[in-house]
C-alpha cells in the first residue's frame, strides 16, 4: 500500500428545523412555501415592545434529539442574544443559546462497514452540544446577472432550529454520509423533523483540515469551515475537494498564505460550496465568539427540566433505528442486509415485519417478502407502509397458505398480485386464481412420469448422487405448475426411489 499522503478529519454543524405548527417564541405558523412575508408578527418583526414566549413543544422535540443523540440534559438552561447585523433578521440579534445549551457530550452511532448495505461496522461519532436557536429569514437574491435587487422573505424567521455540533471524529467524506443519513434517519422517526434538505429543514457545515504524516507525527492544516452545504451529495463531494485542495495548499511553494501554514497560525476561514463548479472558495476568516457580544436574553426565562418531563420524553422516544440494527439480526436471525432495509424504511415498516413475524412464525420469510416484493409495491405506488391495503394479518396469511399448498413462487406472487386487487384474503385470491389442490393418485402419477423420462438423474441419485432429487422435484413442480405441495412432492419422490419403481 502507498504511504497515506493525508488523513481527513472532519466535525459537521446540523441545523435542523424542528416539527412544530408554530415558530419558537411565537404563534406565527412554519409552514413551507407559504406567500412571502405572510407568516410574522410583532415578535418575528422584531418591533419595539414585542416580548417572546418559548415555545414548549419545540424544546420537547429538542429534548427528544438530545436523549436519541445520548446527549446529557441540562436540567437548567438559559437563552442568549446574539449579536450580528442580520439582513433577514430585523432584531438584529438571534436568541440562541451560548454557554448552558440544553444538551452535550453524546454520540452518534453511524456504520463505517465498506458496504453499509452488506455489513454492519458500528463506529461512535461525539457529539459536542446540541442546542436551540431561532432561524433567520431568507434573502432572495436576483441571479439573472443585471444586478436587480434583493428582496427578504421573513416567514422563516423565529422558525425553531436544533444546532448539532459534532466532534471532528469523521475521516472521510464517506462518514460525514454515513452520520448525516443516520442523523435524518433517526431525527425523522423520531418526528423532530423532517429533514428535507431542499427545503433547507437540515442544512450543514463542514470543519475540514487534513493531518499531513511528518517525521514520525502529523501537521494539521488550518481548519475551513465549508458553509450551507444542501445535498448529501454535495456534504461528500465538498469534504473531498476541500480536504484536497488544504494538502495542495500545504505543499505549494508559490502560495505564501498557506504554504506550510499549520492549524492555529491562522484563524479558521469559511468557505461556499459551489455546486456547479464542483470547488470550494473561502469567503472569510471566521469571527471569534467574542465578536459576537452573545449576553443573557432578558426577555425569556430559564428552562428548568424536571425529572417527569424528562421521563416522560424518554418514553416517547422508543427504539432509535441503531439499536433495531443489532436487535433484528440477533431476536429474527435476519442477515444484516434485511435488517438495514428494514431499518431504512423506518419504524412501521420494522413493526408491520414483526406483526407479519410473528403472525406467520417465519421471520425469514416476512422479511423476504417485505424487502422484496411489498417494498417494490411501495415504490411502484409511491405508497408508505401506512397506506398499504394488504395489513399484516393478510400478508402472514399468504405465507401460511404457500406452506400449505406449497405454493411456488411464482404462483405465491399471483396470489399476492390478486390480494392486492380485491383486497381479499389468501384463500380468497387462491380460490379466485382457480389453484386446487392436486390430488395425491394424479400426483404420484405424474412423480413416476418424471422418474420415467428422468433416468440420468434416477440413476445418479441410486448412485449416491442425492442431489439428484432436486432437479426431479424441480420436474414434478413444473409438472403440477406450483400446484403440489412440497413436501408431499418430496415424500412421493422418496418413496419412488425407493421402490425402485422406474
Ligand atoms: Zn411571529
Amino acid at each position: 500500500m502507498p504511504a497515506l499522503l493525508y488523513k481527513i478529519v472532519v466535525g459537521l454543524e446540523v441545523h435542523v428545523q424542528l416539527l412544530t405548527q408554530t415558530k419558537l417564541f411565537c404563534g406565527c405558523r412554519t409552514d413551507f412555501g407559504l406567500p412571502p412575508n405572510t407568516a410574522t408578527c410583532p415578535v418575528c418583526l422584531g418591533l419595539p415592545g414585542a416580548l417572546p414566549v418559548m415555545n414548549r413543544r419545540a424544546y420537547e422535540l429538542a429534548l427528544r434529539a438530545a436523549l436519541a443523540l445520548n446527549c446529557t440534559v441540562a436540567r437548567f438552561t438559559k437563552w442568549d442574544r446574539k449579536n450580528y447585523y442580520y439582513p433577514d433578521l430585523p432584531k438584529n440579534f438571534q436568541i440562541s443559546q451560548y454557554d448552558l445549551p440544553m444538551s452535550h457530550d453524546g454520540w452518534l452511532e453511524i456504520n463505517v462497514a465498506a458496504d453499509p448495505r452488506k455489513g454492519y461496522e458500528p463506529k461512535r461519532v461525539g457529539i459536542i452540544r446540541a442546542h436551540l436557536e431561532e432561524d433567520a429569514g431568507k434573502s432572495i437574491h436576483d441571479e439573472s446577472g443585471r444586478g436587480g435587487e434583493t428582496r427578504v422573505d421573513l416567514n422563516r424567521t423565529g422558525t425553531p432550529l436544533l444546532e448539532i455540533v459534532s466532534q471532528p471524529e469523521m475521516n472521510s467524506p464517506e462518514e460525514a454520509v454515513a452520520f448525516l443519513q443516520e442523523l435524518r434517519l433517526m431525527l425523522r422517526e423520531l418526528g423532530v423533523s423532517d429533514c428535507e434538505m431542499q427545503e433547507g429543514s437540515l442544512r450543514c457545515d463542514a470543519n475540514v483540515n487534513v493531518h499531513i504524516p511528518a517525521d514520525g507525527s502529523f501537521i494539521a492544516t488550518p481548519l475551513v469551515e465549508v458553509k450551507n452545504l444542501n445535498s448529501i451529495r454535495g456534504v461528500e463531494r465538498a469534504i473531498a475537494y476541500e480536504a484536497q485542495r488544504q494538502f495542495q495548499a500545504f505543499n505549494d511553494s508559490s502560495d505564501a498564505d498557506n504554504y506550510r501554514k499549520k492549524f492555529g497560525e491562522v484563524p479558521k476561514a469559511t468557505a461556499g460550496w459551489l455546486d456547479e463548479k464542483g470547488v470550494t472558495r473561502v469567503q472569510r476568516r471566521k469571527e471569534e465568539a467574542s465578536d459576537y457580544r452573545y449576553f443573557p436574553e432578558p426577555d425569556l426565562v430559564p428552562v428548568q427540566v424536571d425529572d417527569a418531563w424528562l421521563e416522560r420524553v424518554r418514553r416517547e422516544t422508543g427504539e432509535l433505528p441503531s439499536a433495531q440494527r443489532h436487535r433484528l439480526p440477533a431476536q429474527y436471525g435476519l442477515s444484516v442486509y434485511d435488517a438495514n432495509v428494514l431499518v431504512e424504511q423506518g419504524r412501521a415498516a420494522v413493526a408491520y415485519f414483526e406483526e407479519v413475524a410473528a403472525l406467520c412464525g417465519d421471520a425469514k420469510a416476512a422479511s423476504n417478502w417485505l424487502t422484496n416484493q411489498v417494498l417494490a409495491t411501495l415504490n411502484e405506488r409511491k405508497q408508505s407502509i401506512a397506506d398499504f391495503p394488504l395489513r399484516p394479518a393478510a400478508l402472514a396469511g399468504l405465507i401460511g397458505q404457500m406452506k400449505l399448498k406449497g405454493l411456488n413462487n411464482q404462483r405465491a406472487r399471483d396470489v399476492y398480485a390478486k390480494m392486492l386487487d380485491t383486497g381479499g384474503s389468501a384463500e380468497q385470491a387462491i380460490a379466485d386464481l382457480g389453484i386446487k389442490d392436486i390430488g395425491d393418485d394424479e400426483l404420484r402419477d405424474i412423480v413416476r412420469r418424471v422418474l420415467a423420462t428422468n433416468s440420468k438423474a434416477v440413476a445418479d441419485y441410486r448412485g449416491g448422487k442425492l442431489k439428484a432429487a432436486d432437479s426431479l422435484k424441480g420436474q414434478v413442480m413444473k409438472e403440477t405448475k406450483g400446484m403440489a405441495r412440497m413436501d408431499v412432492v418430496a415424500r412421493m419422490l422418496t418413496e419412488e426411489l425407493s421402490n425402485g419403481a422406474a
